[in-house]
């Protein structure tokens, strides 16, 4: 029989990189309770409505890339391509603005039917932020600020690129500013850059077609109205005072349509084609257009699976070492019928919570026990025969330097932790 494969563009996550994802969640879970967010877990899957009106239904994202499928009473779903949107969903059905300021984080799998390449998976992860109810510059700051700290406590080295999409206003004249300058080009340009340039210009500029590509590079910046440049102006300031580094690029519109106002996006020289690790911005208008109260709102989503490419592995970060290597490895030898080994690494589990006790589950030899507790990097090995059950009494060996010693199998914990130093 042919095995099955998992599908296209997704893996499992074990060992080492699973290891990494759970180092960066861990990191994420307690740097952002001390900002004050709170996790929210929404549907894997919603309505395919959902991220056609927030999302937009003429973004790659969801005319080209969404996993859409009718469920069994012929109702249109899709598996969630981002987080935001479901985020937001659940903001106005559960009435979560009902005690002001709103901070929530999430994390889990988004679904795109991307074509796969290193860095670029169908079913990828994603940790993303969202602060509801707050307009300020120091908003905008403090999200931005979360994503830079985040990353620095990770020790991954990125570089931060702002721009400012401004106000519906700012955008409608931009769109209508591109769409006249892509016009007389409309012949070089791909079928879909053909349809953008009445469906939604501003969408031309981040075309991945490099003829396309090439036209965008020539677009006139964008002018802002005053209200929107002072605003820039004074969050490249606040940035500038909290000494945080960054570049300006006044063509980056990101692919998603509901972004107004700061828009940032965080890449790393470490990784390869797919080098994006972090986008964010502010989207004033959205939860208003979902059919929420008008409420501002800023967040950024992370990366994971390329995140956990750049940050050190567990086995190299002394504070997530720790159970790695098992610090007893225990047998039962030859057979157990009492289960004596069980019920003594049940003990040390409860003595040394910390640390990874491993009991030899399989039936072998004593050699190939040893030999096993060794290639495991274990510090001790506890052999408990049939000499040991006799008199009561456990034999501990150092793997360091082979010395014995033993200990009674009802020792306390003073002698427990004398016996394992
Ligand atoms: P976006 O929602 O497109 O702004 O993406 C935010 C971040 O998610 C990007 O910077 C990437 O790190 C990550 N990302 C987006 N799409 C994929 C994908 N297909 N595979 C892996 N990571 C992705």
């Amino acid at each position: 029989m042919t095995a099955i494969h998992a599908p296209r563009g997704t893996r499992d996550l074990y060992g080492d990189e699973m290891a990494r994802f759970a180092l960066i969640e861990t990191e994420a879970r307690s740097l952002l309770a001390r900002y004050g967010y709170s996790e929210i877990r929404t549907p894997i899957f919603e309505a395919r409505n959902l991220f056609e009106r927030s999302v937009g239904d003429a973004t790659d994202i969801v005319a080209k890339e969404l996993y859409n499928f009718k469920d069994r009473k012929d109702r249109e779903m899709a598996l969630r391509p981002e987080g935001t949107a479901g985020v937001v969903r659940a903001y106005i059905q559960n009435n979560l603005g009902a005690a002001g300021l709103a901070k929530y984080f999430y994390l889990g799998p988004m679904f795109r039917y991307e074509r796969p390449q290193g860095g670029r998976y169908r079913q990828f992860y994603q940790l993303g932020c969202e602060l509801f109810g707050a307009d300020s510059v120091a908003a905008d700051l403090e999200i931005i600020g979360i994503a830079e700290r985040f990353l620095a406590n990770l020790s991954v080295d990125a570089k931060l690129k702002i721009n400012f999409i401004g106000c519906a206003e700012c955008k409608k004249a931009y769109a209508a500013a591109i769409a006249a300058f892509f016009l007389p080009h409309a012949d070089s340009l791909c079928g879909d850059c053909q349809k953008r340039i009445t469906k939604n210009p501003l969408r031309l500029l981040d075309c991945k077609v490099p003829a396309c590509g090439t036209i965008a590079e020539t677009v006139p910046d964008q002018s802002l109205c005053e209200k929107c440049s002072t605003r820039f102006i004074s969050i490249e300031r606040g940035l500038k005072e909290l000494e945080v580094s960054f570049v300006i690029d006044r063509r980056m519109v990101r692919g998603l349509d509901y972004y107004t106002g700061i828009v940032f996006e965080m890449t790393s020289q470490n990784l390869d084609a797919q080098d994006a690790i972090l986008g964010g911005g502010r989207y004033d208008e959205l939860v208003g257009e979902l059919g929420g109260p008008k409420t501002p709102a800023i967040g950024f989503a992370i990366g994971l699976d390329r995140l956990a490419r750049l940050v050190v592995p567990p086995s190299e970060n002394p504070a997530h070492g720790a159970s790695r290597t098992p610090f007893v490895y225990v047998i039962g030898f030859p057979d157990d019928p009492t289960h004596a080994a069980m019920r003594f690494s049940e003990k040390l589990r409860d003595v040394f919570p910390e640390k990874r006790i491993e009991q030899g589950l399989v039936a072998r030899s004593l050699k190939a026990h040893l030999r096993e507790a060794d290639k495991l990097g274990a510090s001790y090995v506890v052999i408990i025969g049939e000499d040991e059950i006799g008199k009561g009494s456990v034999t501990i060996k150092k793997m360091q330097d082979g010395s014995q010693s033993t200990a009674p199998m009802s020792s306390d914990e003073t002698i427990l932790r004398e016996s394992f130093k």
